[in-house]
């Protein structure tokens, strides 16, 4: 029931013209006492959305240094998925709270996966909220536990995180992108340790400007005019309307302006359909509007292409966990504009590498700055690229993770494998 995911294969060394040497080293130094290590992912979804996105680069960089990874994602039909995405949305501050019924459809579900899941671990890595119950319900599988909170909890609905602090508070070792993330209650050590995004994957791998506007010429843009270019899950925290918005201003003043909002549809998020429909009904037709997403074969190499070849990135979001959509925009040396919360003021110092914006008003004056002065554009994309290649690529998240296994493995006293 629980379901494995096959990763592909990467090589660290690969990594030392773009991180430098002395990172790659310590990342050797750090795995060598850890090699042969066991150590298990558990997601709620292979597909969509950052959480996947990261692993499929981490899981095998985690084997490249000699550690044993593997990636079970748990299992759940429609009623816990629709319960997982409310507690999402409430932890992220929306106002309903689960019913009684959803919290124990949420509890029936981790105790299925929990007792499916295998024992001998010597690192168990929760990802989220969605099996995050799994360590109250199975301590034994695993000789290190560790939660890996991937949303903003800044401000939660005060009743839902009360129901789910008892699960996550023991929990050894967690991770929160930024201190204000973090719930007061937790026991365990917790570590500030922001996530990353793979420079060498299809997606954010170098393209020429030719090819970046050949393949989004396919997809009907006109690479001669101006574009403008979210990418993100249809999701309202992601508030594509009011990039929408942002757009209609901006073409007041630049007529010959497009906007393409490219967004992938995530298995364990039944509310996308959805908002996709609303968010097609507020482009009321409009030709310079182009709306794609996964089903209209969008894949890594056609987000890389339109990161690549906008002349404005943007992330309006109203609330973001992190955002790996910001540095991957970044590191493609374009100017990008971004919501200023949860993770995105992290990765865009404002007015330096890109602009913070509040409003769909200034969200659409930043993007006309941009669109009018090229200059501008290339020195903000180009000191962006520096502050993310310093920050946020995938080698520096890699080492974060191995000092935790270094911290937490060694305080606990080795345990015995359970009989098969
Ligand atoms: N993504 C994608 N195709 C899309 C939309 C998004 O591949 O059509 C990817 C995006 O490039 C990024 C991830 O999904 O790597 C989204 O991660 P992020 O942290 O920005 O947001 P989340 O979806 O986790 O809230």
């Amino acid at each position: 029931m629980l379901q494995p995911v096959a990763v592909g294969q990467k090589t660290l060394a690969d990594y030392t013209h773009i991180v430098g040497r002395p990172l790659i080293e310590e990342i050797r130094e750090l795995a060598e006492p850890l090699k042969g290590s066991r150590v298990v992912h558990l997601s709620a979804t292979a597909f969509g959305g950052g959480v996947a996105e990261i692993l499929y680069t981490l899981i095998p960089l985690m084997k490249d240094v000699g550690l044993d990874v593997e990636w079970q994602v748990i299992y759940g039909r429609e009623e816990f998925f629709n319960a997982t995405k409310l507690m999402h949305n409430a932890l992220q501050g929306a106002p309903e709270d689960l019913s009684p019924e959803q919290w124990d459809t949420w509890r029936r579900y981790n105790e299925m996966n929990s007792r499916e899941l295998t024992g001998g671990w010597d690192t168990c890595i929760v990802h989220d909220p969605q099996p995050a119950a799994m360590y109250s319900l199975v301590p034994e599988k695993a000789r290190l536990w560790v939660w890996r909170c991937h949303i903003d909890v800044s401000t939660p609905n005060p009743d839902t995180i009360a129901q789910l602090l008892p699960y996550i508070r023991e929990y050894p070792q967690s991770l929160f992108h930024v201190p204000s993330y973090v719930p007061e209650g937790m026991q365990g050590t917790v570590n500030i340790v922001p996530p990353a995004i793979d420079p060498l994957a299809p997606k954010n791998m170098a393209l020429s400007p030719e090819d970046a506007s050949y393949v989004c010429q396919q997809f009907g843009i006109d690479v001669d005019r101006p574009l403008m270019c979210q990418v993100s899950r249809f999701d309202p925290w992601k508030d594509p309307l009011g990039v929408i918005d942002a757009y209609r201003i901006v073409k007041e003043k630049l007529p010959t302006v497009q906007l393409a909002l490219v967004g992938s549809m995530a298995s364990d998020d039944p509310e996308g359909w959805d908002f996709f429909n609303a968010t097609i009904a507020h482009a009321g037709g409009d030709p310079d509007i182009h709306i794609l997403n996964n089903f209209n074969n969008v894949g890594s190499i056609e987000v890389n292409a339109f990161q690549s070849h906008a002349d404005v990135v943007i992330q309006k979001s109203t609330r973001e966990g992190f955002g790996l959509t910001v540095s991957e925009a970044i590191w493609k040396g374009r100017p990008f504009i971004g919501g200023n919360v949860g993770g995105i003021p992290l990765q865009v110092r404002n007015g330096i590498s890109g602009y913070l914006v509040d409003s769909v008003e200034e969200c659409a004056e930043r993007s006309v700055d941009i669109l009018q002065d090229p200059a501008l554009g290339k020195a903000l994309g180009r000191r962006g690229k520096e502050h993310v290649r310093a920050n946020f690529l995938m080698p520096r998240y890699l080492r974060d993770y191995l000092k935790i296994f270094t911290a937490g493995l060694g305080s606990l006293p080795a345990v015995e494998q359970p009989a098969a």
